[in-house]
């Protein structure tokens, strides 16, 4: 066994040891940006893919390719096997209780819109309100903010305190005879913050609410289990998780799916059509119209059956240790503020500097090869919370290093001096 694995298997291992372990099977680390190393710190947006998953691609693209369901022939039987193969380690990976409650969409956003579409447009009538946070990217407030301009429904916002937690007590308050729905994140992409879900879900099922969770940042980051959180819905996207884009999954209860109308129209959704009358497929096919994204589902696939290798919990202990030592950096710098500094959150930092413009703080950071994000997270409410136009984030994988904290502490410190 090698020293690391032992370590591993131990887990008393350090960041650095880690990251060196799996670090190589990431090409693209590997490039140097304005002829320095790059430091990749944008996972929160899109994460790296490993050899293994390019290896997986380009497999299907030159031996397996097909469309699938559709055929008896040799190519669409492998591709179609191959395909709900990635649907299975889907379902494993989030312990669903049947594969046919994982639909492949094309990522978090049209997830979500499935749900407003199939769901909400259903059962969601006037004066009806639907409960959010503070927290939502806008992925998970526009589609709610349609429905409810459609229907004549309301919608109420959770508030959050200076750390950007949310207030559970001003939660449960919104709670009335008119609550119809609650879609909530996991994980704030803007801020980190881990959201007490379980929680604020068992409240919501009290009061006869279903809610869906945006689990886009919290997939990559911590184990997700379906049954144990006993959510309605869950939604996250393959390339903020070592996958390609292009696609992503909801969960659904099956029950509820069933429940649901179609969201879009086309082929393979169908049991039977006539001019007079469609019949539509069962679940998940109900909601996959169309050629689905084959080849990125299979990558997507291999991604999960990656991460899961390494371990969720494995990959959590040991962001959890990088944030730590990046927030004691930030923290000690003089003119840095971090942005929602609770301490349940992932391995997330948004900040300011003090007289400097985010847009300043990304451009002369990315002159050193070092790539953060800068802007409003498309989460401008946080950002009206906090009276600020924008932060830059850092946000870290498992194969960051503890040397590119450092790297971005001296970035940060040279920013200043630009603009002492
Ligand atoms: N929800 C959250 C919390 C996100 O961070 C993102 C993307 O950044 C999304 C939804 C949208 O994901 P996608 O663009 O993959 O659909």
């Amino acid at each position: 066994m090698k020293i690391v694995d032992a370590l591993l298997n131990t887990n008393t291992f350090s960041p650095s040891e880690l990251a060196t372990r799996y670090r190589a099977d990431f090409p693209i680390l590997d490039i140097c940006v304005n002829d320095k190393s790059l430091v990749y710190l944008d996972n929160a947006a899109s994460s790296q893919m490993p050899q293994q998953v390019i290896d997986r691609l380009v497999r299907y693209q030159t031996a397996q390719h097909a469309n699938i369901h559709r055929a008896v022939h040799y190519l669409s039987e492998v591709a179609t096997h191959e395909y709900e193969t990635a649907r299975r380690s889907l379902q494993h990976f989030i312990n669903a209780r049947e594969d046919r409650e994982i639909i492949f969409t094309s990522g978090t956003t049209e997830s979500i819109n499935l749900v407003m579409h199939g769901y909400g447009r259903k059962f969601i009538q006037q004066d009806d309100e639907i409960i959010l946070t503070n927290l939502e990217h806008h992925s998970n407030i526009v589609p709610w903010q349609m429905l409810a301009e459609e229907k004549g429904a309301r919608i109420r916002v959770v508030p959050i305190n200076d750390a950007g937690e949310l207030l559970i007590d001003e939660y449960e308050k919104l709670f009335n005879s008119r609550t119809r729905f609650v879609a909530i994140t996991h994980v704030s992409n803007a801020l980190g913050t881990i959201n007490p879900i379980k929680n604020m879900i068992a409240f919501a099922h009290m009061k006869g609410v279903p809610v869906l969770v945006d689990g886009a940042q919290a997939a990559a980051h911590i184990k997700i289990d379906v049954q144990d959180l006993d959510c309605d819905f869950y939604a996250f996207s393959a390339h903020k998780m070592c996958g390609p884009t292009g696609v992503g999954i909801l969960y659904g209860k099956a029950h509820l799916l069933e429940s649901m109308q179609p969201f879009k129209g086309g082929g393979d959704m169908i049991a039977s059509v006539t001019f007079e009358k469609t019949t539509y497929n069962t679940i998940p096919y109900k909601f996959e119209a169309g050629t689905p994204p084959i080849a990125a589902a299979i990558g997507f696939g291999s991604a999960i059956e990656y991460l899961s290798k390494i371990g969720m919990d494995t990959i959590a202990a040991y962001e959890h240790e990088l944030l730590s030592y990046a927030t004691e950096q930030l923290e000690a710098m003089p003119g840095v503020r971090i942005i929602g500094n609770t301490r349940t959150k992932v391995a997330v930092i948004s900040f300011t500097i003090e007289g400097v413009h985010p847009h300043d703080v990304g451009t002369l950071l990315n002159q050193e090869g070092i790539a953060v994000r800068t802007g409003h997270h498309c989460a401008q409410p946080i950002m009206q919370r906090y009276n600020i136009p924008a932060t830059s984030r850092a946000s870290f994988a498992f194969y960051n290093t503890k040397a590119e904290v450092d790297a971005l502490v001296a970035g940060i410190q040279s920013v200043q001096k630009v603009f002492s």
